[in-house]
């Protein structure tokens, strides 16, 4: 194999090399239990106490706000169980959410339905993006939380976070977004878009896996998921991570200072990408809304040849892509969020998702624009459609 390229970013990053240091560092001098007083535990609590105030510069909020978490999927869990729980108090009578959620929301509403709660999902445009009219028209004072996500882990559509809130707000419901995918590729604030809540994943901004964040507003409702020790004053139990969590303080600091280069940097990639496949390939849909987009996120459908035939022709030359959604790997089923969005079936089946990150070069993307429209050419060749 020549060269290997890895464009699988949505699905996870590389810890930095700066990242990688701190964790290696404090995995092997911090060891100490953040909970406990003696000076090794101190140590260690004051690694969590540092992560804390770098994600809450990044995020924009205050650092009492930021409970860490397991990752987005209990960060979303827990927020929908607070919904549950308001709910189940008389605060209200539903959940409003989208189509278009990561399936840690999307098997959360299955659940929560067969539980007895309402749950309403609002559809996305041909673009994926949410029918502001259609999400004014379901509300209404029994609302208790609204849940849209910032920008969508397969197409990278962006939803206005700030206006639905404010409509959110407008009939006094909670406002939360699953900004796991917007993170360090986009300006986030939970302060400008007035949040009760948001999640998101470190292992996603090139930080450890296995950790993340849930912000809650200090006023904002809460309700333990995780029971057990007194961890986080009681709001999720568990003996820190402290490597993972100083790791991913490290990731929110580099995050926030490169945000604009990255963000022009992954932008131009991904155009040379868009524009170079365009070119070369008849034929082809790119998927999403063009013009609100993570810079770093293009997803094409390539029709009469198979999503799944393409990755791994791709793989074979070293390019890592992803069909669909990674956490959907292992079924056949088309993309729920291509379908949500109007595309056909078929359409759907062929398509491939390029995730491009901070580790990928203009040479990665000349590399597969030389791959890929063979490997198109032969699919189309041997379909059988
Ligand atoms: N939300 C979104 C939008 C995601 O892309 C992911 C990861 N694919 C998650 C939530 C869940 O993150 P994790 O697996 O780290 O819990």
């Amino acid at each position: 194999m020549s060269r290997t390229v890895y464009m699988d970013n949505n699905a996870t990053t590389m810890m930095a090399p700066e990242v990688q240091k701190a964790v290696a560092q404090a995995q092997s001098v911090t060891y100490g239990n953040a909970s406990s007083m003696h000076s090794f535990g101190r140590e260690a609590a004051a690694l969590v106490e540092d992560a804390r105030k770098s994600v809450s510069q990044l995020i924009e909020c205050r650092p009492e706000e930021v409970t860490f978490t397991s990752g987005a999927s209990e960060s979303n869990n827990t927020v929908f169980s607070i919904a549950r729980s308001l709910i189940e108090k008389g605060r209200g009578k539903r959940i409003v959410t989208t189509t278009i959620e990561h399936p840690s929301i999307i098997e959360t509403v299955k659940y929560l339905r067969k539980c007895g709660i309402n749950v309403d999902q609002v559809p996305v445009d041909g673009e994926g993006r949410v029918r502001i009219g259609e999400l004014e028209k379901i509300m209404g004072n029994d609302v208790v939380l609204v849940s849209v996500m910032t920008g969508n882990n397969e197409t990278g559509t962006i939803q206005e976070i700030g206006q639905i809130s404010e409509i959110a707000h407008r009939y006094g419901a909670l406002m939360h977004t699953d900004a796991t995918q917007a993170i360090g590729k986009i300006e986030v604030s939970c302060k400008q878009w007035n949040l009760d809540y948001l999640s998101c994943s470190a292992h996603k901004f090139y930080g450890p896996k296995g950790v993340g964040v849930l912000y809650s507003k200090k006023d904002a409702p809460f309700e333990t998921y995780v029971h057990g020790g007194e961890q986080e004053h009681g709001r999720r139990a568990g003996t820190y991570n402290t490597a993972a969590i100083y790791g991913l303080g490290v990731a929110a600091r580099l995050a926030k200072e490169g945000i604009k280069e990255e963000h022009d940097r992954l932008w131009a990639m991904r155009e040379r990408l868009r524009t170079g496949i365009v070119k070369s390939i008849p034929d082809v849909v790119v998927n999403g809304c063009q013009e609100h987009c993570l810079p770093g996120t293009l997803d094409v459908s390539f029709p009469s040849a198979e999503g799944e035939s393409i990755l791994l022709m791709l793989d074979m030359a070293g390019i890592a892509v992803s069909t669909g959604s990674a956490c959907a790997t292992g079924s056949l089923e088309p993309s729920y969020v291509l379908l949500a969005g109007g595309l056909d079936v078929e359409l759907a089946h062929g398509s491939i998702r390029f995730s491009l990150g901070r580790f990928n070069t203009e040479e990665d993307v000349d590399y597969v624009l030389e791959v890929l429209p063979p490997v198109i050419k032969k699919l189309r060749e041997i379909s059988t459609r």
